[in-house]
Protein backbone atom coordinates (compact mmCIF):
# COMPACT_ATOMS: atom_id res chain seq x y z
CA UNK A 1 0.00 0.00 0.00
CA UNK A 2 2.10 2.58 -1.15
CA UNK A 3 -0.01 6.08 -1.12
CA UNK A 4 -2.18 6.64 2.29
CA UNK A 5 -4.31 10.22 2.66
CA UNK A 6 -5.47 10.49 6.27
CA UNK A 7 -8.49 12.52 7.22
CA UNK A 8 -8.79 13.49 10.87
CA UNK A 9 -10.26 16.18 12.64
CA UNK A 10 -12.71 16.92 15.20
CA UNK A 11 -16.01 15.21 14.93
CA UNK A 12 -18.69 16.95 12.83
CA UNK A 13 -16.75 18.54 10.46
CA UNK A 14 -17.56 16.54 7.68
CA UNK A 15 -14.52 13.97 7.13
CA UNK A 16 -17.20 10.94 6.66
CA UNK A 17 -19.04 12.98 4.17
CA UNK A 18 -15.93 14.05 2.12
CA UNK A 19 -14.01 10.55 2.75
CA UNK A 20 -17.63 8.95 0.91
CA UNK A 21 -17.11 11.72 -2.17
CA UNK A 22 -14.15 10.02 -2.67
CA UNK A 23 -14.10 6.64 -2.38
CA UNK A 24 -17.92 6.58 -3.48
CA UNK A 25 -17.48 5.14 -6.87
CA UNK A 26 -15.01 2.32 -5.07
CA UNK A 27 -14.90 -1.02 -3.08
CA UNK A 28 -13.89 -0.47 0.44
CA UNK A 29 -10.72 -2.45 1.89
CA UNK A 30 -11.30 -4.88 4.19
CA UNK A 31 -10.36 -3.56 7.51
CA UNK A 32 -7.68 -6.00 8.56
CA UNK A 33 -5.17 -3.60 9.10
CA UNK A 34 -3.13 -4.08 12.76
CA UNK A 35 -3.59 -1.75 15.38
CA UNK A 36 -6.03 0.56 16.36
CA UNK A 37 -8.79 -0.30 13.22
CA UNK A 38 -12.28 0.30 14.97
CA UNK A 39 -12.51 3.73 14.65
CA UNK A 40 -10.54 3.68 11.05
CA UNK A 41 -12.61 3.13 7.34
CA UNK A 42 -10.01 2.46 4.48
CA UNK A 43 -11.29 2.97 0.92
CA UNK A 44 -10.05 3.18 -2.50
CA UNK A 45 -10.04 6.83 -4.21
CA UNK A 46 -8.98 7.56 -8.01
CA UNK A 47 -7.86 11.23 -8.87
CA UNK A 48 -6.81 11.85 -12.63
CA UNK A 49 -4.41 8.94 -13.32
CA UNK A 50 -4.03 7.94 -9.25
CA UNK A 51 -5.31 5.73 -7.53
CA UNK A 52 -4.77 5.86 -3.34
CA UNK A 53 -6.11 4.57 -0.03
CA UNK A 54 -8.22 6.88 1.45
CA UNK A 55 -8.63 6.68 5.56
CA UNK A 56 -11.72 7.81 7.71
CA UNK A 57 -11.23 8.26 11.09
CA UNK A 58 -13.72 9.04 13.88
CA UNK A 59 -17.04 7.66 14.47
CA UNK A 60 -15.66 7.93 18.10
CA UNK A 61 -18.07 5.80 20.88
CA UNK A 62 -16.45 7.15 24.06
CA UNK A 63 -17.74 7.42 27.57
CA UNK A 64 -16.78 10.80 28.72
CA UNK A 65 -14.82 14.19 27.12
CA UNK A 66 -11.38 12.83 28.12
CA UNK A 67 -11.24 9.43 26.50
CA UNK A 68 -12.82 11.42 23.60
CA UNK A 69 -10.70 13.56 22.97
CA UNK A 70 -7.25 10.73 23.71
CA UNK A 71 -9.22 9.06 20.59
CA UNK A 72 -8.96 11.62 18.24
CA UNK A 73 -5.04 12.27 19.72
CA UNK A 74 -4.61 8.84 18.99
CA UNK A 75 -5.99 8.91 15.31
CA UNK A 76 -3.86 11.91 14.58
CA UNK A 77 -0.52 9.78 15.91
CA UNK A 78 -1.66 7.22 13.70
CA UNK A 79 -2.13 9.08 10.60
CA UNK A 80 1.05 10.53 11.13
CA UNK A 81 2.68 7.46 11.17
CA UNK A 82 1.23 5.71 8.25
CA UNK A 83 -0.31 8.29 6.14
CA UNK A 84 1.81 9.76 3.30
CA UNK A 85 -0.71 13.01 3.06
CA UNK A 86 -2.75 14.25 6.00
CA UNK A 87 -5.92 15.98 5.24
CA UNK A 88 -6.88 18.10 8.35
CA UNK A 89 -10.24 18.95 8.37
CA UNK A 90 -11.83 21.79 10.24
CA UNK A 91 -15.47 23.47 9.69
CA UNK A 92 -15.82 27.17 8.70
CA UNK A 93 -19.22 27.47 10.27
CA UNK A 94 -17.37 27.11 14.00
CA UNK A 95 -14.16 28.53 13.66
CA UNK A 96 -11.25 27.21 15.14
CA UNK A 97 -11.64 25.56 18.21
CA UNK A 98 -9.72 24.71 21.70
CA UNK A 99 -9.44 20.81 19.56
CA UNK A 100 -8.54 22.34 16.60
CA UNK A 101 -5.51 23.76 18.42
CA UNK A 102 -4.49 20.58 19.74
CA UNK A 103 -4.90 18.91 16.76
CA UNK A 104 -2.71 21.57 15.22
CA UNK A 105 0.17 21.13 17.37
CA UNK A 106 0.17 17.57 16.96
CA UNK A 107 0.58 18.16 13.48
CA UNK A 108 3.08 20.37 13.30
CA UNK A 109 5.42 18.62 15.35
CA UNK A 110 4.82 15.32 12.82
CA UNK A 111 6.91 15.28 9.84
CA UNK A 112 4.08 14.30 7.20
CA UNK A 113 3.01 16.85 4.61
CA UNK A 114 -0.82 18.50 6.22
CA UNK A 115 -3.84 20.35 3.85
CA UNK A 116 -5.58 22.48 6.52
CA UNK A 117 -9.35 21.78 4.57
CA UNK A 118 -11.82 24.32 5.33
CA UNK A 119 -14.88 22.67 4.72
CA UNK A 120 -18.82 23.63 4.77
CA UNK A 121 -17.60 26.20 2.54
CA UNK A 122 -20.76 26.02 0.53
CA UNK A 123 -20.80 29.20 -0.93
CA UNK A 124 -18.33 32.01 -1.49
CA UNK A 125 -19.78 34.32 1.08
CA UNK A 126 -17.91 32.21 3.52
CA UNK A 127 -14.58 31.82 2.00
CA UNK A 128 -13.50 35.11 3.65
CA UNK A 129 -14.76 33.40 7.24
CA UNK A 130 -12.30 30.57 6.27
CA UNK A 131 -9.08 32.70 6.47
CA UNK A 132 -9.34 32.41 9.99
CA UNK A 133 -7.90 28.58 10.07
CA UNK A 134 -4.42 30.67 8.94
CA UNK A 135 -3.95 31.44 12.39
CA UNK A 136 -3.25 27.37 12.74
CA UNK A 137 0.12 27.87 11.77
CA UNK A 138 -0.09 24.95 9.59
CA UNK A 139 -0.27 26.97 6.32
CA UNK A 140 -2.10 27.39 3.07
CA UNK A 141 -5.71 26.25 3.62
CA UNK A 142 -8.25 24.52 1.05
CA UNK A 143 -11.62 25.74 0.89
CA UNK A 144 -14.10 22.66 0.22
CA UNK A 145 -17.67 21.90 0.53
CA UNK A 146 -17.42 18.47 0.79
CA UNK A 147 -21.63 18.33 0.04
CA UNK A 148 -21.22 19.53 -3.45
CA UNK A 149 -18.00 19.08 -3.99
CA UNK A 150 -16.69 21.88 -4.72
CA UNK A 151 -12.87 22.85 -4.31
CA UNK A 152 -12.02 18.76 -3.97
CA UNK A 153 -10.33 18.57 -7.14
CA UNK A 154 -8.66 21.59 -6.47
CA UNK A 155 -7.79 20.34 -3.14
CA UNK A 156 -6.60 16.39 -4.74
CA UNK A 157 -4.31 18.32 -7.45
CA UNK A 158 -2.28 19.39 -4.43
CA UNK A 159 -2.58 16.27 -3.45
CA UNK A 160 -1.15 13.78 -5.48
CA UNK A 161 1.93 15.90 -6.25
CA UNK A 162 3.54 14.26 -2.51
CA UNK A 163 2.91 10.92 -4.12
P1 LIG B 1 -17.57 13.69 10.55
O1 LIG B 1 -18.07 13.48 11.93
O2 LIG B 1 -16.38 14.59 10.53
O3 LIG B 1 -17.33 12.42 9.79
O4 LIG B 1 -18.69 14.51 9.76
P2 LIG B 1 -19.84 13.99 8.78
O5 LIG B 1 -19.29 13.70 7.43
O6 LIG B 1 -20.60 12.91 9.45
O7 LIG B 1 -20.73 15.32 8.65
C1 LIG B 1 -21.25 15.97 9.78
C2 LIG B 1 -22.41 16.86 9.35
O8 LIG B 1 -21.94 17.91 8.52
C3 LIG B 1 -23.46 16.12 8.53
O9 LIG B 1 -24.73 16.60 8.89
C4 LIG B 1 -23.12 16.50 7.09
O10 LIG B 1 -24.24 16.46 6.25
C5 LIG B 1 -22.63 17.93 7.27
N1 LIG B 1 -21.70 18.34 6.21
C6 LIG B 1 -20.65 17.64 5.73
N2 LIG B 1 -20.04 18.31 4.73
C7 LIG B 1 -20.71 19.47 4.59
C8 LIG B 1 -20.57 20.61 3.71
O11 LIG B 1 -19.69 20.70 2.85
N3 LIG B 1 -21.46 21.62 3.88
C9 LIG B 1 -22.45 21.57 4.82
N4 LIG B 1 -23.27 22.62 4.90
N5 LIG B 1 -22.62 20.52 5.63
C10 LIG B 1 -21.78 19.48 5.53
MG1 LIG C 1 -17.42 10.44 10.48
Amino acid sequence: MSNIVAIVGRPNVGKSTLYNRLTETRKAIVDDFSGVTRDRHYGVAEWTDRTFTVIDTGGYVARSEDVFEAAIREQVVIAIEEATVIIFMVDVTTGVTDLDDEIATLLRKGNKPVFVVVNKVDNTMLQSDATIFYSLGLGEIYNISSMTGSGTGELLDEVIKHF
